[in-house]
């Protein structure tokens, strides 16, 4: 007999799966391959990465390593398993692949009090569960989460633009206004005729990323890449995301062309490029859009996507405890990028996330209210504070977390201060909650 069931053995549900069996339930974590190999899964190993073999950036100069970091501390099985199979990467984190993912197998394995089940599962269990079924969760299983998040909340796919932060916005060369004049709500950046041909060459021959056969482009069809609608002609920009038409600049005539930018987050901190979802590769992303004279020296804390991901709009769904409020249990969670979260670190991170909320209920405590500081607080205030008209799966950036009182120019030392802030948070967190701490690791 189970305590807890567990649905999905990638990143998310063997990283809940791990700490709740080290918390001593017993746990079942079905896992569907290989009996069922998902669209783009290889093995039927858990854990397994399913594209690059990089976690990102690992170094307190950069908002992964605060959420590395963070998750070094709380524990975290998939953290460990990265440390021991990792390959020289520069500042990153890159692991073995198959290493990496053998490992986490191994770990799971080895715990007497964990089961892995390879099953499909196709419905909400009755007792206490955790959904970590993934981007690519099966179709049956995808049917049944419809159910209970209600089918207007529930993704299938993510077509999402470039978001900055504005404090990199170049704000003496832009405007504020909305079209035709009705309020200010966008920051409006111009091109010349000149900016923008050179801008548009660099769009049409700028390289994309490949798509994967499960991506059918129909699906694609009403949201086209800013970089496919640049390829019908040369001014369809200007009739379609760059449209200058009701947006004069400040001397009263409308430019050649203009990019707008709209407010992404509450704290008006994020901001994305209107219209500009796109598949270029991710490096190309910052040269081509760069060139926009506002943009200059952006800081692009998302890039932007266009691939298959099941998510739901959390801010509507989730109760801020990543529980469906749908369910209308308090032992069902929703765990990984079927959250609302984007990366395998931030997928693993609600992992930890969900099964320390099972953990309390199943002995009957209170919920933890994770510090907004840290990195995991911030990527939950994100889920449960995120505006819910276009939400979009958010990575881990220092645009979520609350600002810093002072105003720190130099990037990577504005990022030192918010890792020395999220670790002070943590131990404090810890401190009142003593019962989280990985008595493990
Ligand atoms: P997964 O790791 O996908 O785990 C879900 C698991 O659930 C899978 O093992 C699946 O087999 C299983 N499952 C699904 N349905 C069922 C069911 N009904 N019953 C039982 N088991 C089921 N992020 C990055 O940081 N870097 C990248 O390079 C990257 N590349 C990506 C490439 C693709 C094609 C996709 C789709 C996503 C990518 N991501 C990447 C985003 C994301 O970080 C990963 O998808 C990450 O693995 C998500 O973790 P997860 O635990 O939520 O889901």
């Amino acid at each position: 007999r189970f305590d807890v069931s567990v649905i999905g053995g990638g990143l998310a549900g063997s990283e809940a799966a791990f700490r709740l069996a080290r918390m001593g339930f017993n746990v079942a974590l079905y896992e569907m391959r290989p009996v069922k190999q998902g669209p783009a899964h290889k093995t039927g190993l858990l854990g397994e990465l399913v594209c690059s073999n990089s976690l990102g950036a690992d170094q307190p100069s950069a908002p992964a390593g605060i959420l590395k970091a963070e998750m070094r501390r709380l524990g975290s099985v998939m953290m460990g398993c990265a440390d021991r199979n990792r390959v020289p990467a520069g500042r990153a984190l890159a692991v073995d692949r198959e290493g990496f993912a053998r490992d986490v197998t191994e770990v799971l394995s080895s715990l007497p009090n964990l089961r892995v089940i390879r099953e499909e599962v196709s419905e909400i269990p009755d007792g206490p569960c955790i959904i970590a079924t993934g981007p690519l969760t099966s179709s049956e299983m995808a049917g049944s989460l419809k159910e209970l998040v209600g089918e207007e909340f529930l993704y299938f796919y993510d077509a999402a633009s470039p978001i900055v932060t504005i404090e990199s916005v170049d704000m003496s060369r832009c405007y504020l206004g909305s079209r035709y004049g009705e309020g200010e709500d966008y920051i409006n950046c111009p091109l010349t005729e000149e900016e923008y041909l050179a801008f548009w060459e660099a769009l049409v021959s700028a390289e994309q990323v490949k798509r994967h056969e499960f991506e059918d482009s129909r699906f694609f069809e009403g949201c086209l890449p800013v970089e496919e609608i640049a390829r019908r002609g040369r001014d369809t920009l200007r009739f379609g995301p760059m449209r200058p038409v009701g947006l004069p600049g400040p001397d009263g005539r409308e430019p050649y062309a203009v990019v707008q930018l709209r407010q992404d987050n509450r704290e008006g901190t994020l901001y994305n490029l209107v219209g500009f979802q796109t598949n270029l590769l991710w490096g190309e992303q910052d040269r081509v859009f760069r060139m926009i004279p506002a943009l200059r020296d952006a800081e692009f804390v998302r890039k932007g996507v266009m691939h298959r991901n099941l998510y739901v709009c959390a801010p509507r769904v989730l109760d801020g405890y990543l529980r469906p409020r749908g369910a209308g249990r308090e032992d069902v969670f929703l765990a990984g990028q079927i959250t609302g979260v984007e990366g395998y670190v931030e997928s693993a991170a609600m992992g930890v996330c969900a099964a320390i909320f099972m953990g309390r209920v199943l002995r009957g405590g209170s919920l933890p209210e994770f510090p907004e500081e840290t990195a995991v607080g911030s990527l939950l205030k994100y889920l449960r504070e995120a505006r819910p008209e276009g939400f979009q799966p958010m990575n881990v950036n220092l645009g979520i977390f609350p600002p810093l009182r002072e105003r720190i120019r130099d990037r990577r030392e504005r990022c030192y201060r918010y890792f020395d802030r999220a670790a002070a948070a943590l131990e404090r967190f810890l401190e009142d909650n003593p019962d989280l701490l990985p008595r493990w690791a």
